[in-house]
């Protein structure tokens, strides 16, 4: 796995790019930013585990249960028309953001990973049958694998895991090999939290739909980095969790075909998902209320659709042009460092940097970088294959968000190289 520096060096954008992102003020938005860590000025690295969230969504949080909390569908008084006013505005703000084609495509879930186990436990079962093919990737996140495994056990079908190369990218030429009268499904990451790796995803959807199969994506790393368009995607599922774009955890978002939610059957049952239960026979509501049983996240649903609003407002152009130069700027100055490797060289990646250091345990390098107040993430990253593909047990991995700078990426060097110098 030969890695060159000049490989490493990335084009950096043509533009003046910090044009459209004032990053000072907006770190001003986001009150977590401004404090020591040991003395040191927190440098907040670790975006794609979870990012900080702008005081316009806390306040939003801190109003709606000062001001609005009621459960929502349920009062006809006053206090709970208006909150479920608020829910039910956030659907349409969503599916104005991935530009859906309607509120119904729109099912609030925990996040990405109970969106793909309703997705596997009610298509799923209703439609993989023994001997059947599910297609997943190399680089899924565990969320994306092990729903399909459990699914597989229970149906005595099969996984088939599409490849990639030493850079990190998939294989598409061994995907389109894979894909054959057996293949009932393909679910794909769309960007990788551990590589970085932007993945050509209407390639493989195209491929997928010419041969009639349905594609689910895993978008939970692509909402904080790029604009995602379901018209344009066309993918069949799409997930992505709140808590990875500025906004609240415990919330996130299921968005299916209206066609495919209409012959799946409820994934719970219980209160708001029913139009009427009787003894003899239930029957369920209409969509979407059909696959959201129980109360659910009133204040994150409500958190979610202002992080959404403020993301909108910097403007997803603008976030890529800034988070390009980041990722130039932090991949040329890390990769230029004697005994570090990056993991993850695509040419399309968002801004996330895997790397190791020879000789030096991630977690080690992780403790010794966290006393200078940098928090960066070390582990598997929920993406054991991944780390067998490149033959390493761990990665440290910095990833970034729109309000990080430069000078972080500066004292994170200092810092790698001070680890460095520490096990020489
Ligand atoms: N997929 C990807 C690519 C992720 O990065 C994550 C979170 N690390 C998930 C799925 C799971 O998201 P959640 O834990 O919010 O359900």
């Amino acid at each position: 796995m030969e890695q060159t520096i000049e490989k490493l060096i990335l084009d950096p954008p043509e533009s003046n790019v910090t044009q459209g992102i004032d990053v000072e003020r907006i770190r001003e938005d986001f009150p977590i930013l401004n404090q020591t860590v040991y003395g040191k000025t927190l440098k907040y690295l670790d975006n794609a585990a979870t990012t900080q969230k702008p005081k316009a969504v806390i306040d939003t949080i801190t109003k709606y249960y000062t001001t609005q909390n009621a459960n929502i569908h349920r009062g006809v008084y006053h206090l709970s028309e208006v909150s479920t006013q608020a829910y039910e505005g956030v659907r349409v703000d969503v599916k104005n953001h991935i530009n859906a084609n309607s509120t119904k495509e729109i099912i609030f879930v925990r996040g990405t990973t109970e969106g793909i186990n309703l997705v596997a436990a009610t298509y799923g079962r209703q439609n993989i049958k023994p001997g059947d093919e599910i297609i997943i990737s190399e680089m899924e996140h565990h969320s994306n694998i092990v729903p399909w495994q459990l699914l597989c056990e229970e149906k005595d079908a099969k996984l088939r895991i599409i490849p990639m190369n030493d850079d990190g990218e998939l294989l598409v030429d061994e995907y389109a090999k894979q894909i054959n009268e057996k293949t009932k499904l393909v679910a794909l990451v769309y960007i990788s939290n551990s590589l970085g790796t932007i993945n050509p995803v209407t390639d493989f959807i195209r491929l997928a739909h010419e041969n009639n199969i349905p594609v689910l994506l895993d978008g939970a790393q692509a909402l904080p980095h790029i604009k995602v368009d379901m018209q344009e995607l066309d993918c069949d599922f799409f997930l992505f969790s709140g808590h990875k774009v500025f906004g609240p955890t415990g919330i996130g978002v299921l968005y299916a075909k209206e066609s495919f939610l209409e012959q799946m059957t409820p994934y719970q049952g219980g209160g708001d998902m029913i139009r009427s239960v009787k003894f003899e026979k239930t029957t369920y509501n209409d969509l979407p209320h059909k696959f959201e049983a129980g109360t659910p996240n009133i204040a994150g649903v409500i958190g979610l659709g202002t992080a959404l609003k403020y993301v909108a407002k910097i403007g997803y152009e603008n976030i890529e042009k800034y988070e390009k130069e980041l990722l130039c700027y932090a991949t040329n100055a890390i990769s230029s460092l004697n005994s570090v490797k990056i993991i993850g060289t695509a040419k399309k990646k968002a801004s996330v940097i895997s790397f190791t250091i020879d000789n030096v345990h991630p977690h080690d390098a992780g403790t010794i970088l966290d006393r200078e107040g940098i928090a960066i993430r070390t582990g598997h990253h929920c993406t054991q294959p991944v780390m067998d593909r490149f033959k390493v047990p761990a990665t440290s991995r910095a990833s970034m968000a729109f309000y990080n700078t430069k000078e972080e990426i500066d004292a994170l060097v200092a810092g790698i190289e001070k680890v460095i110098k520490l096990f020489a």
